[in-house]
């Protein structure tokens, strides 16, 4: 018997962090499941496909060799054996993913790889449909949000510290909003709440406020 924890939320809201601290606390693997989404639109991009060709998408992620590894509390994915981890956080990349994620044929080749590795072993997984869809019955489910001023503040700093992109906070602002809308009201596995979450606000938390919140809770029961 493996245990799987699903943490959900909208863009910027913290989950990654709080999702990859939670599972070296807890000794288990860490998957990212957005890292998919922008793997496949990173590809899709640099392979010049047209995206707003769902057959051409669909072909990708077919023929498309993605290997993630999470291994001394690093995770990384490959592309066809390329390390892309790194790349995946681009502009182009942000502004194209939700528009890959819709497509149906990439979420079903994508939900069926992360419950494969779920199967496997303990693990903390970060998405959009991970406590609705991906893990139905994962034992432990958050739905982890903030405002979207915090969100949008939280990601341009993030985008500051981690690759120096020459960025306006207002342009980070409207594709998070922009990102939201399309994640939830997508017709596939759209960005939802699943009933049995417990719902984390974090807009005036620290990320150590928020770990022992869930923490707390996983720890409790
Ligand atoms: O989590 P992250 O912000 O990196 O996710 C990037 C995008 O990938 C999301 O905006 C969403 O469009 C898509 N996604 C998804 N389902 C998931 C994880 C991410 O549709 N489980």
């Amino acid at each position: 018997m493996t245990i799987s924890i699903a943490i959900d939320g909208p863009a910027g809201a913290g989950k990654s962090t709080i999702a990859r601290l939670l599972a070296k606390e807890l000794n288990f693997t860490y998957l990212d499941s957005g890292a998919m989404y922008r793997a496949v639109t990173l590809k899709a991009i640099e392979d010049e496909f047209d995206l707003n060709d769902n057959t051409e998408l669909t072909q990708l992620v077919k023929d498309l060799e993605l290997d993630i590894t999470y291994q001394n509390n690093v995770f990384r994915i490959y592309a066809d054996g390329r390390d892309i981890t790194d790349k995946l956080r681009s502009a182009a990349v942000d502004n194209n993913v939700s528009r890959v994620a819709q497509v149906k044929s990439v979420r079903d080749e994508l939900v069926k790889k992360q419950r494969e590795i779920a199967s496997k072993q303990n693990i903390v997984m970060d998405g959009r449909d991970i406590g609705t869809r991906v893990l139905p019955d994962a034992d432990f489910k958050f739905y982890i949000t903030a405002t979207v001023q915090e969100r949008a503040q939280r990601r341009y700093k993030d985008i500051l510290k981690s690759n120096g992109r020459d960025i306006d906070f207002k342009d980070v602002k409207k594709e998070i909003i922009q990102r939201d809308k399309i994640d939830s009201t997508r017709k596939y596995s759209p960005l939802k709440k699943a009933e049995d979450a417990v719902v984390v606000k974090s807009t005036d938390l620290t990320i150590k406020e928020v770990l022992k919140k869930v923490l707390n809770i996983i720890e409790r029961s």
